[in-house]
């Protein structure tokens, strides 16, 4: 049986459905730009929902926002359906994964945007000053052709086909962060966990950023623990259902995100480590007694895998010194948050936390090929850096300026790479301040100049 050849053409054409996809397809469309956002998985939200991680981290500093329109629009709209909650300890936000993918698709829709599920991109092509990008899926290859491709891939599939050198991991061996296997657990009570000591935001989400490390020693002492972690990350309760439990505690080290055979060995290990996981929380935890297993990730959790080589490359200095160039086009203030390669260790650098930094639209540009933006988690930017930015507030935010670019770019009859990263910012702070909040350049001053790699 032959495939069946769908063709279709666009302005825009958005490689991955993640929190920087959705960020980046949203603003294209709203700015005017039509837009296809193509997606592996029949769902939006990526690693938020495809991996089960409903938890969105710091994108506060102090008294400032960091985030744009569309991620605060997004928190908004989760809150008004009773699906969302934020806690100040863990300064994170925790959504309900299905109301997440709705929400997303929805928005897009009515934007205008044209979605394109089940479809894995395998091959970018350059013809005149187009892109032309062809997808497999079953039965039917899809050709796209666009002006302006941006890569949200989180691997950087679409740069990679298209040429761009590409990084993988830390720059000393290649070695990414660990996968992880996202837990979620029904049959948690929360008073026996409140009667034994524990907190509960909003009176009734047991939310810990709590390590439980003197339990887990214990447990490997007893036999009970293999899992390559002395802590777990977080843990947090499902908006709508107290009850309902997601756990970031698993690792699976040295394997890549970009190898089918190293993705298959880490889906395996990651359930073997899902049901160790479950008995220690029933052995060790308070109000686990009673716990199932629910649900693993759909698909594993990547951290890490390959990123473009940019105009710039955002360094750990620049992270950790709070370097705010004047083309930035997103901030950030998430800590230096790396989890080891290869043994149980997690860098964790708290006193980062009191800087922002400022993302430069440079570290978004491939070197030497135009029409094509990477956001999201395959920016241009060291092994340190990504452990920092990778955040999802974060990446869906340098999705907005990436879809902002490509609306402008069009708008102006120009390349994205001509466009200035002080232009772009100022057109998101137009979208906050239409919102009702304040915009970036009311805040914030923006003069360092660009660190290139150091
Ligand atoms: C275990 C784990 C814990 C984490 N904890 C947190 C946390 O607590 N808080 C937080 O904010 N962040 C956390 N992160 C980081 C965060 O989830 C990611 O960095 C973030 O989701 C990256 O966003 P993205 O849009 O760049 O990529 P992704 O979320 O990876 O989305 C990429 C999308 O592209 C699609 N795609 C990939 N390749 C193709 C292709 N060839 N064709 C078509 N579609 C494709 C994928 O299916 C996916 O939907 C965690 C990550 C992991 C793995």
């Amino acid at each position: 049986m032959q495939a069946t050849l769908h063709s279709l053409e666009t302005s825009c054409l958005v490689i991955g459905g993640g929190p920087a996809g959705y960020g980046a397809a949203l603003a294209a469309q709203r700015g005017g730009c039509p837009t296809i956002l193509a997606e592996r998985h029949g769902y939006l939200g990526g690693m938020g929902t495809a991996a089960g991680l409903s938890c969105y981290l710091n994108h506060k500093h102090e008294k400032h926002d960091l985030s744009g329109a569309i991620y605060r629009e997004f928190v908004q709209l989760q809150h008004e359906r009773g699906m969302h909650y934020y806690d100040a300890q863990s300064q994170a936000d925790f959504f309900e994964p299905e109301s997440c993918k709705r929400t997303m698709e929805l928005l897009l829709i009515e934007a205008g945007g044209t979605l394109l599920y089940h479809s894995l991109l395998a091959e970018v092509v350059r013809e005149g000053d187009s892109w032309v990008a062809t997808f497999v899926s079953k039965g039917a290859c899809t050709r796209v052709r666009c002006k302006v491709l941006i890569d949200t891939s989180g691997d950087g599939d679409a740069c990679a086909l298209a040429g761009v050198k590409m990084t993988h991991g830390r720059r000393s061996d290649g070695l990414t962060q660990p996968m992880s296997m996202v837990v979620q657990l029904g049959g948690f009570d929360p008073s026996a966990w409140k009667a034994a000591g524990f907190r509960l935001v909003d009176g009734q989400y047991a939310t810990e950023g709590e390590s439980f490390a003197e339990q887990i020693t214990a447990a490997r002492a007893a036999g009970h623990w293999s899992i390559p972690r002395t802590d777990i990350a977080l843990f947090w309760a499902m908006p709508g259902d107290p009850t309902r439990i997601t756990i970031n505690g698993t690792r699976i080290n040295g394997l890549s995100a970009c190898n089918p055979l190293d993705t298959t060995r880490a889906e395996i290990e990651g359930r073997r480590q899902a049901a160790e996981l479950l008995d220690f929380f029933r052995r060790y935890v308070p109000g686990f007694s009673r716990a199932y297993l629910l649900q693993t990730g759909p698909q594993i959790g990547v951290r890490e895998s390959r990123r473009i080589v940019g105009r710039a490359v955002l360094d750990e200095v620049s992270v950790r010194e709070g370097v705010m160039p004047a083309s930035t086009v997103t901030l950030c203030a998430y800590p230096i948050d790396v989890h080891s390669p290869v043994d149980s260790s997690t860098q964790f650098e708290s006193a980062a936390a009191k800087s922002v930094y400022g993302i430069p639209w440079e570290s978004l540009l491939p070197q030497g090929i135009d029409g094509l933006i990477a956001a999201g988690r395959c920016i241009s930017a060291t092994h340190e850096a990504a452990g920092s930015f990778r955040v999802m507030p974060t990446c869906m935010t340098l999705g907005e300026a990436a879809g902002t670019a490509a609306a402008m770019a069009e708008q102006l009859g120009v390349l994205p790479a001509d466009l200035s990263g002080e232009s772009i910012r100022a057109a998101m702070d137009e979208r906050l301040v239409a919102m009702g909040w304040s915009g970036l350049n009311e805040s914030f001053s923006f003069s360092a100049p660009l660190s290139l790699t150091r």
